[in-house]
């Protein structure tokens, strides 16, 4: 099936296409889009800039009806639309049911922030003056997402984008567009007016330059790699469009000797490898303290070589692929690095390529120990199956380390000690946090977002959302 382009209200279906396949079985097509170009865009951007007035005077709970809609068809089609998640993506479908219930949730909690929409009243110092701040929307904002989390990175930026009473141009990535599609297309069968939404699917580096160049664009809000978030906020910060990146981590998982060693295993195994590692908030360095270094290596091995790696549809399976060719090599190649300055790893290190696994990217999930500060598997993203366990002296040199890289996306402890864990929360130097679970597995309902490099600008999801998609209107009245 051919999937079209979503511009001004009509979908797109003719032009040049690419395909979108299953990483898991690169013989199957799951479905086949039609490459934007940059006159798309700029059609798309015309088509949001002329449908803000009427969109943005909408009152919110109206507007938050419509999005309640789309979730309600996002519901009626859960099931499918996780199977399609998982053929394009490779995660396992469990997984995919998570995300898509994920988005229905995001799409529900901002269709409630249309009848709050929180302004600010405060008491004037003056007599008989009344004064308050009332939210506006920016205008036309653009939205570019990676394929990690290809349904919930759209919803937690569509949701608060079109909530705030904003129109948008929306770029989807090429390695997982049919999450994405599927939510335009609940959008649109919610009857969503005409150019409040547009879609246009094809190459990042030709739709993004036509994007930042849109004249009618006002925001752009980007989830993905470093190297592009960077790009994009220096032709941004030329026209001084508001911007939002959410960008790369290389998080760390602190175990401490207190802790509760079964559960702290698991949960470091479950955010290094599940999803194949492609979070932006897996663990890939697990800071151990030294007193259970060997023991805590030893039992991560163990249960690693136990985790199934296979066609995330099949039942029992608790590792998928690579995302495709391109995001596996790269991780072959850091698996290759990882062994030249650190020596053979302790379980993994291959590419899967024979029996089930001969049709799909698969790498098996991989340990490195007695890995250094120094080595470039602890320092660099992999955005894989990677795992490089590193030994601490003592908490100290524990939180030292974790904070010593110029990431800040999510950061874990693992302790029974009361007093380290707020130590480590005060000190942690990361947007997201967690004691006793895994680095990863956030929710909606909070500000989401990294610190340092891995992020600029104001946070995504929960409240917070509405700072980045709204402004305010400052009003001083005399009575
Ligand atoms: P990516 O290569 O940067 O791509 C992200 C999006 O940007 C895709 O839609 C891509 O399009 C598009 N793009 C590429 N070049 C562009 C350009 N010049 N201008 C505008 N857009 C452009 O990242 P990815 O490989 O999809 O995702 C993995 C990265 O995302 C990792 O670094 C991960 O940590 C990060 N991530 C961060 C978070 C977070 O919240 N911090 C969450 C998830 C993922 P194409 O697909 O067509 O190339």
């Amino acid at each position: 099936m051919i999937f079209g382009n979503y511009i001004n209200g009509e979908w797109i279906s003719a032009g040049a296409v690419f395909e979108d396949r299953n990483p898991a079985n690169t013989a199957e097509v799951v479905g086949e889009f039609v490459k934007g170009t940059a006159r798309d865009i700029a059609d798309a951007a015309s088509a949001a800039a002329a449908a803000f007035p009427a969109w943005s005077a909408t009152a919110g709970p109206a507007r938050g009806n419509l999005l309640y809609k789309a979730a309600d068809i996002l519901d009626r089609s859960f099931e499918s639309i996780a199977a399609d998640m998982t053929r394009e993506e490779g995660k396992t479908l469990p997984e995919a049911k998570g995300e898509v219930r994920r988005s229905i949730n995001i799409f529900r909690y901002f269709a409630g922030e249309g009848s709050r929409m929180p302004g600010m009243l405060v008491p004037s110092e003056r007599d008989r003056v009344h004064m308050f701040a009332l939210r506006k929307p920016i205008g036309v904002v653009g939205l570019v997402t990676p394929w990690n989390f290809p349904s919930a990175i759209p919803a937690w930026k569509l949701a608060p984008a079109l909530i705030c009473g904003n129109t948008v141009v929306f770029k989807p990535a090429s390695a997982a567009p049919l999450s994405a599609w599927r939510i335009v297309e609940a959008l649109h069968q919610a009857g969503v007016p005409k150019g409040v939404v547009n879609f246009v699917a094809g190459s990042g580096g030709e739709l993004g330059r036509a994007l930042i160049a849109a004249p009618q664009l006002k925001a752009v809000s980007f989830t993905g790699s470093c190297d592009v978030g960077n790009w994009l906020h220096g032709e941004a910060s030329k026209r001084r469009l508001r911007i939002q990146l959410e960008m790369g981590g290389k998080n760390p998982t602190i175990v401490l000797a207190d802790a509760d060693f079964t559960s702290a295993v698991e949960n470091t195994v479950n955010a290094a490898f599940f999803s194949t590692g492609q979070k932006c908030t897996a663990t890939s360095r697990a800071i151990v303290e030294d007193s259970i270094y060997d023991k805590f290596v030893a039992a991560v091995v163990e249960r690693t070589r136990k985790l199934k790696v296979g066609d995330g549809m099949q039942a029992g399976i608790e590792i998928g692929p690579c995302v495709d060719q391109g995001q596996m090599e790269t991780v072959l190649r850091y698996i290759d690095i990882g062994r030249k300055e650190c020596g053979e790893p302790l379980c993994g290190g291959r590419r899967l390529a024979d029996g089930a696994h001969a049709n799909g990217w698969f790498v098996e999930p991989t340990v490195f120990a007695g890995v250094e500060e120094k080595h470039t598997i602890a320092r660099e993203e992999i955005f894989g199956p990677v795992l490089a366990i590193m030994r601490a002296r003592d908490f100290e040199d524990a939180m030292r380390m974790a904070n010593a890289i110029p990431f800040g996306l999510s950061s874990s402890i693992q302790t029974t000690n009361l007093s380290r864990a707020f130590e480590y929360i005060y000190r942690a130097e990361a947007g997201l946090l967690t004691v006793n679970l895994p680095s990863a597995g956030v929710e909606y309902q909070l500000p989401f977002g990294g610190t340092k490099d891995s992020s600029f600008g104001p946070k995504e999801q929960g409240p917070a959302a509405l700072e980045f998609y709204s402004d305010y209107k400052t009003v001083y009245l005399k009575y």
